[in-house]
């Protein structure tokens, strides 16, 4: 088989493609990436999760995958499974570096190449689901994304992610544009960060304003698919470089992840 067909043939073995977007940093978007293909996977999915976030990849510290490395065969690359059962397959830029603080200092084309190198090459094996994690805002790389996926029959869509604040709704609205304008299907908008559920009494406390995310989505005329609460435990263990996917079936945040799972 021509290579060209070849990578064309591991794309297609995956059944759903979901985009993860926000318009800003920090909102929690590669935290509700991984949490997405996390709960996927309890529901009994076969996953992929994608980094395309060349600049700031941040999922294999967040698996705790950090000294994985990636493998190439003549197919492609082998990615680096998160489970002794392969159920979840991850790709990131993060495991092709010499060094975790290495800087990608790369101008736009080689970053494509390097995207469209992540679409094509990579051996996903039958996946029911492939979550890509993008970078903030609306860059290159989201446009080399789109231009190379917009036409594949299993693209699903994008789920956006917001905090309830204002100034992040407004960062989200830009985002449902560029979503309309490259022809690439909203499937929701998540609001991450909302409220704090307090360990000791499961009291519900809304730090930030409450209500931006749907208030928006219902604007935009996009589903809403729910809310995720703060946990200061999962940030916590992030930070100590504990085991995500331990930590996310305990935390309270994988209920919510569990509805939007079955919304999608
Ligand atoms: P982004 O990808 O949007 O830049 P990250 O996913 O890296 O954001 O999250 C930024 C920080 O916020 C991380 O330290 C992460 O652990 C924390 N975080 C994200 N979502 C939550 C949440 N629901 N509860 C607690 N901490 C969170």
């Amino acid at each position: 088989m021509e290579a060209a067909e070849q990578n064309k043939k591991h794309f297609s073995s995956v059944k759903n493609v979901i985009l993860v977007l926000s318009g800003k940093g920090g909102v929690g978007k590669s935290t509700v990436a991984i949490q997405l293909a996390l709960g996927l996977k309890h529901a009994g999915k076969r996953v992929g999760l994608l980094d395309v976030d060349l600049c700031g990849p941040s999922i294999p510290r967040m698996l705790n995958l950090e000294n994985q490395d990636v493998h190439q065969c003549p197919e492609g690359w082998v990615p680096v499974f998160a489970d002794t059962e392969q159920r979840l397959a991850v790709m990131s830029i993060g495991f092709l570096l010499q060094n975790r603080d290495e800087a990608v200092v790369w101008r736009g084309p080689k970053k494509n190449a390097m995207i469209k190198q992540f679409l094509e090459d990579v051996m996903w094996t039958e996946r029911d689901f492939l979550v890509i994690d993008t970078p903030p805002g609306t860059s290159d790389e989201h446009i080399t994304v789109v231009e190379n996926l917009r036409r594949c029959d299993n693209l699903r869509g994008a789920i956006l992610v917001t905090t309830p604040q204002a100034v992040s709704v407004g960062d989200v609205r830009r985002e449902i544009t560029f979503c309309k304008k490259t022809g690439i299907p909203v499937l929701g908008l998540v609001e991450n960060m909302s409220g704090f559920v307090c360990p000791h009494c499961s009291e519900c406390t809304n730090v930030f304003s409450k209500g931006g995310g749907e208030g928006l989505a219902e604007e935009a005329k996009v589903p809403f698919l729910g809310c995720i609460p703060l946990d200061p435990n999962l940030t916590q263990s992030l930070e100590d470089g504990q085991n995500f996917s331990q930590l996310f079936s305990q935390s309270p945040t994988a209920t919510a992840i569990s509805s939007i799972v079955q919304k999608i």
